[in-house]
């Protein structure tokens, strides 16, 4: 725990697990400056426990906080406090594969008024939790053209609270009509595919690895999916990272071009993607073999977490 107070971040501790007091009045839950990270760390069979990537969070986050009005928290504060609290869980016993420490680091307004402005102080919190799998097995997906999740101008690139606030209407509907998750398009044309909820989405065209940009700030930049463009760049896999249009994605399913599509995130690493909706029609997708780009990368990545294989990225921290 910390706290930004007169300009700086004071009074770094470990506490007990506990419920937070908040003041009515507190600008966070009003107002909505809150932003989150989501990583994780894997122990191997030498009891190694290892983060992934934690830089790269600490880094997003303080993206997400320059877009949000708050306030930087240095690296090596987030860092240090990633360190100390995973060696505090050095005893946690992983329950098998997949079984993972979820680790939460988010940060939220701490003043008291009604009124919108940002706030004067904060609290940046890092808590820590075991997980299983997230997904046991493929999943189906529905492209959604009504709603938005994130528009040019917008905050779509920041891991804020409010935009999976705006995402839970949409999705519900989704998943009461048997989807695990929405896949977004863009919200000028509704015709531009971007991402999922909690996952970045891929594609392998005739073996063109096809993922939407960043550049317009509409989609989180996935950690996940970033060292997935890397490893593909490694292995020599053409990368494109475009939109690919739904119509493009009709015609890829129809011909026989599209040869697998997956998502990528933290909680799900790389999850195969089984049957997407669009316009109403089911379509499933090319079924995952051995030889698919998905299931060398997700061999690849989860060598890198247990550190069981070369780490040429350095994307491990001990
Ligand atoms: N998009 C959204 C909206 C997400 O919430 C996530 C999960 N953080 C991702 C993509 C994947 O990002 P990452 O690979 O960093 O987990």
């Amino acid at each position: 725990v910390a706290d930004y107070v007169n300009g700086e971040w004071t009074d770094l501790r470990i506490e007990p697990y506990a419920s937070l007091q908040l003041d009515p009045a507190n600008a966070a839950l009003h107002y909505g400056q809150s932003i989150f990270e989501g990583m994780k760390a894997y122990k191997n069979e030498k009891g190694e426990i290892l983060i992934f990537r934690g830089d790269a969070n600490a880094r997003r986050m303080n993206e997400s906080a320059a877009r949000m009005c708050m306030p930087e928290i240095p690296e090596e504060i987030f860092m240090e406090g990633l360190l100390q609290l995973v060696d505090l869980d050095r005893n946690w016993v992983p329950t098998g594969k997949g079984s993972s420490l979820y680790i939460r680091p988010f940060m939220f307004a701490m003043d008291n008024y009604i009124g919108v402005k940002p706030s004067d102080t904060y609290k940046f919190i890092i808590f820590t939790c075991p997980v299983g799998a997230y997904y046991s097995k493929p999943v189906n997906v529905k492209v959604e053209t009504k709603w938005t999740r994130a528009t040019e101008g917008g905050t779509g690139a920041a891991k804020t609270a409010g935009n999976y606030a705006a995402s839970l209407y949409p999705a519900l509907q989704a998943q009461k009509a048997g989807y695990d998750q929405l896949l977004w398009t863009d919200g000028k044309s509704h015709s531009k595919i971007e991402e999922s909820g909690t996952m970045n989405v891929m594609f392998d065209i005739n073996g063109t690895l096809v993922t939407a940009p960043t550049h317009t700030g509409t989609i989180l930049k996935g950690i996940t999916r970033d060292s997935v463009l890397q490893l593909a760049k490694d292995w020599g896999k053409p990368v494109e990272e475009r939109f690919l249009t739904v119509s493009e994605l009709v015609e890829a399913i129809e011909n026989g071009t599209l040869k697998e599509a997956f998502g990528t995130g933290t909680a799900a690493t790389i999850a195969h993607i089984a049957k997407i909706n669009i316009e109403g029609k089911d379509y499933t997708m090319p079924s995952k073999g051995p030889e698919a780009f998905s299931h060398k990368v997700l061999a690849e990545l989860d060598g890198i977490k247990y550190g069981e294989i070369e780490d040429p990225h350095h994307w491990i921290v001990k």
